[in-house]
This record gives structure tokens, sequence and C-alpha cells, in this order.
């Protein structure tokens, strides 16, 4: 299982790469990797094994974060207790189409690879239409807004080499953003 240890930390250049496409079939590595970021995230929700194993909590984690640098993240996120949780693996994924209105994180965004706090806006796009593949090579589309959204922007900008404090305005990181609805995360 993937550990903190695991996860590599800003600084490291794994983390500026563009991450290479994913063929198919995946290798028995590949789909192990998929396995384990999800399970990552699935554990690191758990108080109890976050305790045992130190994990720090996240719903999102892509391979690059692990020094893999391959287009694969896994994204577990619990919007409504008693909904089911929205959790996939996306591979090769791309965002389709967005809105125009954008969005941001009241609280600003955290990253595993991040080991401290990093003030600011990070405006991305309020709704976006995804397609990926899932580890059986099966293409699939989703619509995503809210925290799913900029989960899933936050997860593909790894695979691009960008850090969420990338797109935080230095002079102004809480800066009004144009066209942005404010969410807040509870
Ligand atoms: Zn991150």
């Amino acid at each position: 299982m993937i550990l903190m240890d695991d996860i590599i930390r800003e600084g490291h250049p794994t983390l500026r790469k563009i991450a290479e496409e994913v063929t198919f079939p995946l290798t028995d590595d590949e789909r192990k990797l998929c396995n384990d970021l999800l399970e990552y995230i699935i554990n690191s929700q758990d108080d109890e094994l976050c305790e045992r194993y130190g994990l720090r909590p996240g719903i999102g984690l892509a391979a690059p974060q692990v020094n893999v640098s391959k287009r694969i993240f896994a994204l577990h996120i619990e919007e409504e207790e008693g909904k089911k949780p929205l959790s996939f693996v996306a591979i090769n994924p791309k965002i389709v189409s967005h809105s125009v209105e954008k969005t941001y994180l009241i609280s600003g965004e955290g990253c595993l690879s991040v080991d401290r706090d990093v003030d600011g806006f990070v405006p991305r796009y309020a709704r976006i239409t995804v397609k990926a593949f899932d580890p059986d090579g099966k293409e699939y589309k989703m619509r995503l807004k809210g925290l799913p959204a900029i989960a899933f922007q936050h997860e593909l900008d790894h695979l691009n080499g960008i850090m969420f404090y990338d797109h935080i305005d230095v002079n102004a990181p809480f800066k009004v953003i144009p066209d942005a609805t404010p969410l807040e995360r509870d």
C-alpha cells in the first residue's frame, strides 16, 4: 500500500514533468498502481487508518505524486453523508468542455505533495465535462461541478507538471476572481 513516505514532495523533478499517455491493456504494475492510488485516498478518509499508518487525508492522488510519470489519477469524494461517494480512477483524462464561470475554494487548496499551507484562491472552471479511461480500457464521460470539478482539475494539473499554487497570484493571493463563485468546503 502507498504510505506518506512513497509520496514525493514539491521540489522533486517528477512533479514538473508532463506525464506519459498510458496504453491499453494496462500492465500488471499499472493496474496495481490504479488500485493503490484509489486505496490510499479511501484509507486516508478513515480516521483510524490515518492514525495507524500516518496518512494525511486527501481526496485525490496522481501517479506522478508516487514518482510514476503516467497519466493516471484517483479521486474519492464524499460529498454528502449517506450519499454514495464519487470514486474513480481516471486514465488519460481530458476536459472536453468547461463553463465560462469559474470557482475557487475559499479555504484554498492543499496537496499531499506540499507540506505547508499555501494561502490564496486557485481559480478553476466551475463545471467541466471530462473523458477518461477506466483500468479496463473503457472510455467514460462525466460532468462534474463543485468540489469534484475542482479536484479533477487539481489532479489533471499534476499530469502536466503544474502545482496548484502556480495559479495563485503571488502579489494578490486573495484578489477577486472575475466570473467566479466561491465554494465553501465543509
Ligand atoms: Zn496535489
